[in-house]
């Protein structure tokens, strides 16, 4: 199971968040005495949290996608299925260009209580054969149910497929200790987030590192991506793809926000997105509708 309370290869970001090297991967820093370390939202200055495409979570550590200004946990990255890297070794660049688009907003996470929310992201399937419990991996997680043998005993790490059962299926013990401490957790990054809005702006020497991260990391992406496109998408910038707008986290917030500054109460938003059948969206001409998003 993955052990998020024991985190001893990187250095804290400047966010405060603690990675695992084996969930997290990452780039090397130029200077190998460099102690400093920035994840990535951090090396993109940003303050609040991103969203992650894949589930409604605001916690934990993300990950760049290789579309830019687009984001995901790390976790969630790797254990939904279909979803690759630019790099893959060192999982730079999330992508879900092999996911189908209707792949997002189909299922129901059967873990979250929000029936909005349970369709935002993908939902991955409990791993046992006919098994139809769909979670977020993030809720999975919550629940303790998340299976990772990754090896890291010796110097080489050999990464398995990570996969979940659901609360019926699984075979994880101390599930009830697991959820209390993952309780403490995300106390804990509650705290984290305030904490990080209010710090002061970075030295010149903090930023450049910062900036030479970032560098790196765009660098990567686009190496990697110019490599596989053999040049068959101009500028190697990837085709957006149209998405149903409820499935999607972030511009849900975006216009649930927008929404409530004009007056509209959370209730009056929401509502007509509970009446939205989504098992099978695949009928729904793309388009500039309502249900649509770019
Ligand atoms: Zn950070
Ligand atoms: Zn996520
Ligand atoms: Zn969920
Ligand atoms: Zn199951």
């Amino acid at each position: 199971m993955a052990d998020f309370t024991t985190f001893l290869h990187f250095p804290i970001s400047r966010c405060g968040i603690h990675v695992h090297e084996s969930c997290y991967g990452g780039l090397p820093v130029a200077d190998p005495e460099e102690t400093r370390w920035f994840c990535e939202p951090c090396q993109y200055g940003l303050i609040e949290p991103p969203h992650c495409e894949f589930c409604p979570s605001r916690f934990g550590a993300f990950k760049r996608a290789d579309i830019s200004g687009r984001w995901a946990h790390a976790v969630c990255s790797l254990y939904t299925h279909g979803v690759t890297w630019s790099q893959e070794h060192t999982t730079t660049g999330v992508s879900w260009e092999n996911l189908e688009n209707s792949v997002f907003g189909r299922r129901v996470c059967t873990a979250c209580s929000d029936k909005i929310e349970a369709r935002f992201g993908v939902a991955s399937r409990c791993e046992s054969g006919m098994c139809k419990e769909y979670m977020h991996v993030t809720c999975a997680q919550k629940l303790g149910l998340l299976v990772d043998e990754t090896d890291e005993s010796d110097d080489v790490i050999v990464a398995v497929p990570r996969y979940f059962f659901c609360k019926k299926h699984t075979n994880q013990e101390n599930l009830k200790t697991f959820q209390r401490r993952f309780e403490q957790w995300e106390k804990a990054e509650g705290r984290r987030i305030t904490v990080h809005r209010r710090k002061k702006a970075l030295s010149g020497a903090e930023d450049a590192l910062r900036i030479q991260m970032r560098e790196t990391l765009e660098e990567t992406i686009r190496e990697e991506d110019r490599g596989k496109s053999n040049g068959s998408v101009a500028g190697g910038e990837k085709i957006k793809q149209a998405r149903l707008l409820n499935s999607s986290t972030e511009f849900f917030d975006r216009f649930e926000t927008k929404a409530e500054d004009s007056g509209l109460s959370k209730k009056e938003f929401r509502d007509p997105f509970y009446d939205i059948k989504l098992t099978n969206a695949s009928h729904v001409p793309i388009g500039f509708s309502k249900e649509y998003i770019e």
